[in-house]
């Protein structure tokens, strides 16, 4: 489903490549792991899945990146947008709308999808996630979990075959933590979706991960079962 084939990035002011000659692939339906200290690249990985590296962030890639059968290269992250859907560490600042229901179905809105098919995703996309009872809650008024997964929800309704999630636990207090890593874990064994998912907390996402991509901060990628990669540390 994603191939990394030797990619390197590098950003104009820094010096060394902040991802070097990285290869790997990533199946379809697995749920992997990607950490690392700050700094170590996470977010420039992640980026590089869903088009944003090379074409938005200043950041030079070197080798290719294969996603679904498309070339990054070829498909900035609008073309991309059916294939990758991406959530944000913060996500009440990308909402769009106002209330839960109007955020699920503006995604299928821009991309012109019929009303009666907007409706049933919506409808899915609530109960999956379990938030059926906030579809007319103004978004503002969200606790951080709810937030994360009404934004993880907006991604899922046009109904991507990869999700890019950046450390969507980091506003969180545990309990909405797990919740949120829960909700996550089921779409992938669900509905087969690929999932990557940066987190500097490991103890939080450890348990559900099948694989580990660990940066130690040299451009490198340690990948592995997360039992096996994390005794490489
Ligand atoms: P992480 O997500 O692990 O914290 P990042 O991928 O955000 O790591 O950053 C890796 C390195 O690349 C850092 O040194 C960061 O300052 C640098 N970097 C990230 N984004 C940019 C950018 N758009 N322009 C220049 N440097 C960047
Ligand atoms: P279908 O092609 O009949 O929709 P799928 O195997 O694609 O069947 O999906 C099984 C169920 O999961 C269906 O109800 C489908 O609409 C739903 N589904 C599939 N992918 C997603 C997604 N990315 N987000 C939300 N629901 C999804």
């Amino acid at each position: 489903m994603i191939i990394f084939d030797r990619v390197s990035v590098t950003y104009h002011e820094a010096t060394e490549a902040v991802v070097r000659d990285v290869s790997l692939t990533i199946d379809e339906g697995e749920l992997c792991l990607v950490t690392g200290a700050t700094g170590a690249g996470k977010s420039t990985l992640l980026r590089a899945v869903n088009g944003l590296v090379p074409h938005f962030t200043g950041g030079t890639l070197a080798g290719r990146v294969v996603v679904d059968g498309r070339d990054t290269r070829d498909f900035p992250p609008r073309e991309l947008a059916d294939v990758v859907g991406m959530v944000v560490q913060d996500p009440l600042h990308g909402f769009v709308t106002d209330t839960v229901e109007e955020e699920l179905a503006y995604g299928m809105e821009q991309l012109g999808v019929p009303a009666s098919t907007m409706r049933k995703r919506v409808e899915e996309t609530l109960d999956l996630l379990g938030i059926a009872e906030l579809r007319n809650r103004p978004l503002r008024t969200l606790s951080g979990g709810q937030q994360q997964r009404v934004a993880i929800g907006a991604v899922l309704t046009a109904h991507p075959r990869v999700i890019v999630l950046d450390e969507p636990t980091s506003a969180l207090d545990p309990t909405a933590a797990e919740d949120v890593l829960a909700a996550v874990t089921r779409l992938v064994h669900d509905l087969g979706i690929t999932v990557l998912i940066s987190e500097h907390r490991l103890e939080r996402v450890v348990q559900y991960a099948d694989r580990m991509l660990y940066l130690p901060g040299d451009g490198t990628v340690v990948d592995g079962p997360p039992a096996a990669v994390l005794a490489t540390t």
